[in-house]
């Protein structure tokens, strides 16, 4: 018996070359590959055979595996990195954002007067919506209302919403539509902006949008699987292999896993649902569509606001607002759903902005889990970090609070360039002393903390590129940076890569298989025209996603290559 186990093995040897020679279905070689992880140095060559990373060293070891059926891809100087992931967008917002007025990047209110006035001469829809604008940086210094929008199409309303989703502002005639006039009060949780004489100017923040929500277009599924056929189509573009789709309503689980079934999506996408559609979620249990791309398993709360609108909830007042220090949202039914998710082994996702907002909610998985300074009888963070609950944005910490990430095995889920864009008011907002726990990833990462990036689109562009030079750079895309911005809290490249490749992989429950480019991982690949690794960081917003490949497959290559 004995001798026949050997003899088998040494077949095993003498036949293993033979074995490893067969042929790749991919190569890939022609500029750096940094394969993520442990490892800063790149390799010269990597092969791909059945969805995943067979190979990888130096180019002749790798060109023993080209068969004749073998795709080869020339990198062409282009920098290879392990699939890239969004840890946290909104992937129906995306598609809608292409299917309405996009307003990103718009410059000033002369501008945006223009945008919406081509638009309108172009579309016929019954009601203008359109979105992105945000005039922080706009010469006239003030927010756009209804008299600059008033001229461009009378009659016909028009909603224009803020990047971040917070305050919109509507034309006269989408006022009169949804019935708001200066008798009109503000609602709870929401402001109507008024002119000296008291009637309502057409910026509407928060709650208060609510008041116009029957002027959109009903939520039908033909308009939902439009908006993330759309989404499918931009998203690899801007580099991504996956994402983190946050506060997804089941209409959207239904359908991806519908559109999973039909063929392979071009992302991997990872769900956590809306308060409403965790019922279904609950009574399912965790969902994988049928090639493994669609994975639901989260549910997304909220603590809080944002910090544009002061509905963060801070500790202390708003410097710039003494009267009010926010709103905290999160509710004894948030509770006993988190309790359920527990249960369950779901995993859950909270939004907080606010240092009082993280503390309510670092405290809540405290005591629920079983862990931390508050836990009841001693602490055991190992029960509390297989849960891999998450806390969305974490934004204002106080400095106390940072090193509680780590010790719980709470995630935070940051994103970059909210600091770039926040930047400008956070100061003013929050005050000196308060900034130091702002943003503050560095420190996080530091203390221990899984730290996962992400971008918010359609809150910001939602391009890998952006998001990490954010990280690395923390300066303003044209490369200037205020007083109060904190360089300490750069990330190095290495940690940066981190963030958008591991990190979200372990978020997801998925660091067996996603996350870096290692032997025997799925072959999730996204390629650059820069190396993200030496580039200067203005070299950096100059490039642009190439390639992208998901289980080894093209999912997206840009023109000309
Ligand atoms: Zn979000």
């Amino acid at each position: 018996m004995r001798q026949i186990f050997i003899l088998l093995a040494v077949i095993f040897v003498v036949l293993s070359p033979v074995r490893a020679a067969t042929p790749a279905d991919s190569v890939i070689w022609g500029g750096p590959i940094y394969s993520g992880g442990e490892s800063g140095r790149p390799v010269a060559a990597l092969a791909i055979r059945d969805g995943r990373f067979v190979a990888m060293g130096s180019r002749s070891k790798i060109k023993r595996l080209v068969g004749p059926q073998t795709r080869i891809v020339e990198l062409r100087g282009s920098a290879a990195f392990p699939g890239f992931t969004d840890g946290h967008a909104h992937l129906h917002g995306i598609g809608a954002r292409e299917l309405e007025l996009n307003l990103e990047g718009t410059a000033s209110v002369v501008d945006l007067r223009a945008r919406v006035s081509a638009w309108a001469t172009q579309h016929q829809d019954p009601v203008l919506i359109g979105r992105g604008w945000i005039e922080t940086h706009w010469p006239e210094g003030r927010m756009p209302d209804a008299t600059d929008l008033d001229p461009i199409a009378p009659g016909r309303p028009m909603l224009l919403v803020r990047a971040d989703g917070h305050a919109l502002v509507a034309n006269s005639a989408a006022l009169r539509q949804a019935g708001i006039t200066a008798a009109t009060a503000d609602p709870p949780g929401g402001r109507l902006i008024r002119t000296e004489e008291g009637s309502p100017n057409g910026i509407l923040i928060d709650r208060a949008m609510d008041l116009v929500a029957g002027l959109l277009p009903a939520q039908t599924p033909q308009r939902a699987s439009l908006a993330l056929d759309k989404a499918l189509e931009v998203y690899p573009a801007l580099g991504w292999t996956g994402v983190h789709n946050m506060s997804v309503d089941w209409l959207d689980v239904t359908l991806l896993e519908a559109r999973a079934a039909q063929s392979p999506l071009p992302l991997r996408i990872y769900n956590a649902v809306t308060p409403q559609a965790s019922t279904n979620l609950f009574a399912s249990g965790k969902r994988f569509s049928l090639d493994g791309r669609v994975v639901t398993r989260g549910v997304k709360l909220y603590a809080d606001g944002a910090l544009g609108s002061r509905g963060a909830a801070l500790f202390a007042p708003y410097s710039d607002s003494p009267e009010t220090s926010g709103l905290i949202l999160l509710t004894e039914q948030d509770r006993a759903i988190m309790r359920q998710a527990k249960e369950q082994g779901l995993q859950i996702a909270v939004h907080a902005i606010g240092d009082r907002a993280n503390a309510l909610v670092l405290t809540a998985f405290e005591e629920l889990l079983g862990c931390g300074p508050t836990a009841a009888l001693g602490t055991n963070p190992s029960a509390c970090r297989a849960h891999r609950w998450r806390i969305e944005h974490a934004q204002i910490l106080r400095p106390a609070d940072i090193s509680r990430f780590a010790a719980d095995g709470v995630i935070a889920s940051m994103q970059p360039s909210h600091a770039i864009s926040d930047l400008y008011f956070a100061p003013s907002r929050l005050g000196e002393g308060r900034i130091d726990g702002a943003y503050a990833w560095k420190s996080l990462v530091q203390s221990g903390a899984i730290v996962v990036g992400g971008s918010d689109a359609p809150v910001e562009r939602g391009a890998a590129l952006i998001e990490f030079y954010a990280a690395i750079a923390r300066t303003d895309l044209k490369g200037a940076s205020g007083p109060d911005w904190r360089p300490g809290e750069r990330l190095s490249r290495r940690e940066a890569l981190n963030l958008f490749t591991l990190a979200p992989a372990y978020a997801s429950f998925q660091e067996d298989d996603l996350g870096s480019i290692a032997i025997g991982k799925r072959a999730d690949v996204s390629v650059f025209s820069v190396d993200l690794m030496r580039a200067k960081p203005a070299e950096i917003l100059q490039g642009h996603a190439v390639l992208t490949m998901v289980g080894g497959k093209v999912a997206y290559r840009a023109k000309g290559w």
